[in-house]
């Protein structure tokens, strides 16, 4: 089963929660303030900022789980992470 987040209750049994469709903002990162630290990561609760594979050093979003909330440009130290409307993307 390809899915990340599924829960144990309802009739359906385990099924996929697909947060990103929630979504109104996403975050954007400014690689010229960003210093990897990842404590963008720690804090997001969908677990939706990973590493880049082809460049470890950079991080990226899982748009399929990231839900806009924004908590991880409130936490970063760096303000290196702008929300944008899903429209101005
Ligand atoms: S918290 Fe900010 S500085 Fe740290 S990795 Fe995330 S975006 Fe970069
Ligand atoms: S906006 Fe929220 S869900 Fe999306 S990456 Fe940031 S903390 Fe995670």
């Amino acid at each position: 089963m390809d899915t990340k987040w599924v829960t144990p209750i309802g009739d359906e049994g385990l099924y996929e929660i697909n947060t990103g469709k929630w979504r109104t903002f996403r975050p954007v990162i400014d690689c010229t303030k960003c210093t990897s630290c990842a404590i963008c990561a720690f804090f997001c609760p969908v677990s939706a900022v990973h590493r880049q594979q082809q460049d470890s050093t950079k991080l990226c979003f899982d748009l399929n789980y990231c839900k806009g909330c924004g908590i991880c440009a409130k936490e970063c130290p760096r303000q290196a992470i702008t929300m944008i409307r899903e429209e101005e993307a």
